[in-house]
């Protein structure tokens, strides 16, 4: 909203700002906020002040009784979130035509290549063909197919005998020259074969990976600026994977989740046991997703309801029975057992950084790299066979490079 009101005090200056002053409302101008600011230069003016042309949710801040939380969801939203949002998807549009070209470009490579081995391989059939005089060997074949059987049978017998000379020609001298034909013949096109250049596909493979994160980032991004308070945005699991666990978590409590909020990231807050439990403790409704280092980079994590405590040195028990642990690696879900909800998850801080279900379903060390996996023991597992399995970690150990935490506001 522009004005062509005058400032009252600064007759050459226009109105832009709005200032509150308790009850008090005045406009003003650009010179009236820099003497504002010289008369109180160390108290905040700023928060009292509004840009006439300001985003709305700036007004909400003036207005006493808006519910603080629902106050906080809108001054998330950025003055810039649209352009930030245009960029964003420019950009990942831009990459994907450049990957578009890439594949133009390695489906002509292909081609070329294939086209190449095909040429090699008909060129190689006619030397053959033409060695062997297959041609008039075949003529001889018609001729005989075609003979009539009423005649006589020493027609029949002059086409016999020119089909043995036939071989016996190429026969000749132990098949001597024959032999050497069929060797140069068979060594062009080996060699041949060995310079063609088989396309390089490592670089495709490596801009496949870029799309996906690329298409990740972008959904990341449209996410915080747009204030999907549902979302995850993990680094480690692709949003899609995110969405099903909390569809899954929906449907376990049958309640709504107001919020998510990331409260632990190893790589940020440092990936060990106390680190952790800073982070957690108190908390309820956490979602735990790691990445292990082992071949396979398996990903795995677990959803617990209960409250974890630091000072419990204790099971803690999910009566609701709405825990369970997670394999994205595997695609599947070992909910707790009935029998077992005693054993959620063990609040012991001293030993263990994360310790879910009886002998550790999912048992992480302070280092995040030891620990054991006695997966099916309180959490369901068809193919628990009463030991320690590798099946969650891809390792006898857990070896884990990155861990996120998640809490769910109920
Ligand atoms: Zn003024």
């Amino acid at each position: 909203m522009e004005t062509s009101i005058r400032c009252q005090q600064h007759q050459e200056f226009l109105v832009q700002y709005i200032f509150f002053q308790q009850k008090n409302i005045k406009f003003g101008c650009v010179e009236c906020i820099s003497e504002l600011q010289d008369e109180n230069q160390s108290v905040n003016i700023f928060k009292n002040i509004l840009l006439l042309h300001d985003r709305p949710q700036k007004l909400l801040s003036q207005i006493s009784n808006i519910d603080d939380q629902t106050l906080q969801f809108y001054s998330r939203f950025h003055k810039k979130t649209v352009s930030i949002i245009t960029q964003a998807f420019q950009n990942w549009e831009n990459n994907m035509r450049n990957f578009q070209k890439q594949i133009d470009n390695i489906i002509l490579q292909q081609k070329g290549f294939v086209e190449e081995l095909i040429a090699n391989y008909k060129n190689t059939m006619q030397q053959l063909s033409h060695e062997i005089k297959f041609e008039e060997f075949q003529n001889l074949i018609k001729e005989f197919g075609t003979a009539n059987e009423k005649l006589q049978n020493d027609v029949l017998d002059q086409i016999s005998h020119k089909i043995t000379q036939h071989f016996e020609s190429l026969d000749k001298n132990n098949a001597k020259q024959l032999n050497e034909s069929l060797k140069r013949i068979k060594q062009e096109y080996l060699k041949y074969q060995e310079n063609i250049n088989l396309p390089d596909v490592q670089e495709f493979q490596n801009s496949f990976q870029y799309m996906i994160k690329s298409t990740d980032d972008l959904h990341s991004q449209i996410g915080k600026s747009l204030n999907f308070v549902n979302q995850m945005n993990s680094a480690i699991i692709p949003n899609s994977y995110s969405k099903y666990l909390i569809g899954l978590i929906k449907n376990k409590l049958n309640q709504d989740i107001k919020q998510i909020k990331v409260i632990y990231l190893g790589s940020r807050d440092g990936l060990n046991g106390q680190s952790l439990w800073n982070k957690i403790d108190g908390k309820e409704h956490l979602i735990y997703i790691f990445k292990s280092k082992n071949p396979g980079n398996y990903v795995f994590g677990s959803y617990v309801s209960c409250k974890v405590k630091q000072d419990l040195n204790n099971w803690q028990s999910d009566e609701s029975l709405s825990s369970f642990i997670f394999s994205y690696t595997h695609n599947e879900i070992y909910p707790l057992k009935q029998s077992e909800r005693q054993h959620a998850i063990l609040c012991q801080p001293i030993s263990y950084a994360v310790w879910i279900g009886m002998s550790g379903n999912i048992g992480i060390c302070n280092d995040f790299i030891n620990g054991q996996s006695y997966l099916g023991s309180s959490y369901e597992w068809d193919k628990f066979e009463n030991k320690r399995s590798s099946h969650l970690f891809g390792g006898d150990t857990p070896n884990i490079e990155e861990c996120e935490v998640y809490e769910l506001q109920i």
